[in-house]
């Protein structure tokens, strides 16, 4: 590893003009943590003077935040990274850096392989982008992935109030990172480090100053993020470092003024208990869906995968949540042609999607990953079969999805305005409390937009989205003879 010198200004913001008034664009790849990550780096780049690019091609410095969750992700990144050698080629002062979870794995390893690139930072050391800069700026390059144990890895500028437009209501809050679970498939614990919680009164006050930008919509972050304050619950410590069970994290946000949704993601099932379960009753402003990741449905691969619950206790938390919050929308994540993943297995995961009433899941076919103990594993599934799976699993997924959304079809409901919908035409599209999407059509003239709620019927379905109308007649697009 190479080092970096110490930080010149807060957070190691630049004090080069020349870096100053670059102008910066990130590639992201991955999960919300990198999104988030990403959002990070951001602020520091630009609290350091630099702007962002309208795109790539007008960028000076391109940033890579890789994901290591799938085997291609690594050549992902050689691929993207071959390219950019004429990209940096092409104008004088270019700068490129890579970040997140293949950083981390591979570390320095990738200055020696690509001599145009011109620094790598792992997960836990983004406060060292800008000053990296810096160095590549002098010609110096530096690859910095330390392990960061400390609160320090949480001290990172506050979001801008200039965030893109269609994120100006809504805003990701880390609140733990790491995760001590190791699951046999996942790599996740290599790259981001050992379970670390954030001090509390940080969270409320990132969240309470959030608000006060005119946030309304936070999801709290975490690679097992309802295990938040548990080790120091469990010492005995909580009072003492500043944290407390995730239940009571969550009363204490949703008492923020200004707050009307919050959301979290990952949950583990191993860490929801009565409160937390209790809280979704409870909390005005807790929303009604929960992405509870299960993976598999066969309690023989639910072991091999070492996730450490059954498919039985999987079904009494969606059945108690469902108790304490009974409209509450369940997704979940799952992964197909785990090795010695049998037929019957299989058939298990199906029976899961159906009897939990998932409403909508993210699949993948198993792809092994170095460094995990599943990556050993014998009983490797054919690809042809672990495809005919997959496909079998979304098919019902999107049959069960298109079910849910024909039952919300006459309902009104709160959408929280993203932006334009894919079709376009002046059409609409937001998140409802239960994280569907649904596109509305408003008249041309209609004053609504990005942030903005918008209260409307919904009046029609696809396995995709729901269609709202407009309850203000006003807002309604006229309507064709
Ligand atoms: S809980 Fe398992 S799948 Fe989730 S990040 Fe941790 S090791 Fe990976």
């Amino acid at each position: 590893m190479r080092s970096v010198p110490p930080l010149t200004a807060p957070f190691g913001g630049c004090e080069i003009d020349s870096v100053a008034s670059k102008r910066f664009a990130i590639r992201t790849y991955g999960c919300q943590m990198n999104v988030h990550d990403s959002e990070k780096v951001a602020t520091l780049l630009e609290d350091s003077g630099l702007s962002a690019a309208d795109g790539e091609g007008d960028a000076d410095v391109l940033v890579i935040n890789t994901c290591s969750i799938r085997d291609k992700a690594e050549h992902q990144l050689y691929s993207d990274l071959g390219k950019l050698r004429a990209w940096k080629a092409e104008k004088p002062g270019r700068v490129v850096g890579v970040g997140g979870c293949v950083a981390q794995q591979v570390g320095d390893k990738l200055l020696g392989r690509f001599d145009h690139l011109d620094f790598v930072y792992g997960t836990h050391n983004l406060r060292k982008v800008p000053a990296m800069l810096e160095q590549a700026d002098r010609g110096q390059r530096a690859a910095w992935v330390d392990e960061e144990a400390s609160q320090d890895r949480f001290d990172l500028p506050m979001r801008r109030p200039d965030a893109p437009v269609g994120r100006r209501h809504k805003a990701f809050v880390t609140v733990m990172e790491g995760c001590d679970m190791f699951c046999s498939f996942c790599i996740v614990p290599s790259t981001r480090g050992r379970e670390i919680s954030r001090v509390a009164v940080e969270i409320e006050a990132e969240v309470a100053a959030l608000a006060e930008q005119g946030i309304r919509e936070v999801t709290l972050l975490g690679q097992t993020v309802n295990a938040y304050g548990r080790h120091d619950v469990r010492r005995g410590k909580a009072a003492t470092v500043g944290t407390m069970p995730f239940a009571e994290l969550l009363a204490r946000l949703d008492a923020i003024p200004g707050i009307e949704r919050i959301r979290y993601t990952s949950p583990h099932p191993l860490f929801y208990d009565d409160a937390l379960i209790r809280a979704h009753g409870e909390l005005a402003h807790l929303c009604p869906h929960v992405h509870l990741p299960v993976q598999s449905g066969s309690n023989r691969i639910l072991e091999a995968m070492r996730r450490r619950y059954t498919r039985e206790r999987y079904f009494e938390i969606v059945d108690a949540l469902r108790a304490a919050r009974p409209d509450i929308a369940i997704t979940s994540d799952l992964i197909v042609g785990f090795p010695g993943e049998s037929e019957a297995d299989f058939e298990d995961t199906l029976g899961l999607v159906e009897r939990a009433g998932l409403v909508d899941s993210f699949s993948f076919k198993y792809s092994p990953r170095p460094g995990t103990t599943a990556a050993d594993m014998a009983g490797e599934v054919p690809a042809e079969i672990a495809q005919d799976r997959l496909e079998r699993l979304q098919s019902q997924q999107k049959a069960q999805t298109l079910a849910y959304h024909e039952t919300r079809v006459g309902q009104t409901s709160l959408v929280f305005v993203d932006g334009e919908s894919r079709k376009g035409q002046g059409q609409l599209s937001g998140r409802d409390p239960h994280h569907r999407v649904v596109n509305v059509d408003v008249a041309p003239e209609a004053p609504v937009g990005p942030g903005d709620a918008l209260v409307v019927d919904l009046v029609a379905a696809t396995p995709h989205s729901l269609l709202g109308r407009p309850v203000d007649p006003a807002l309604q697009p006229v309507p064709r003879d």
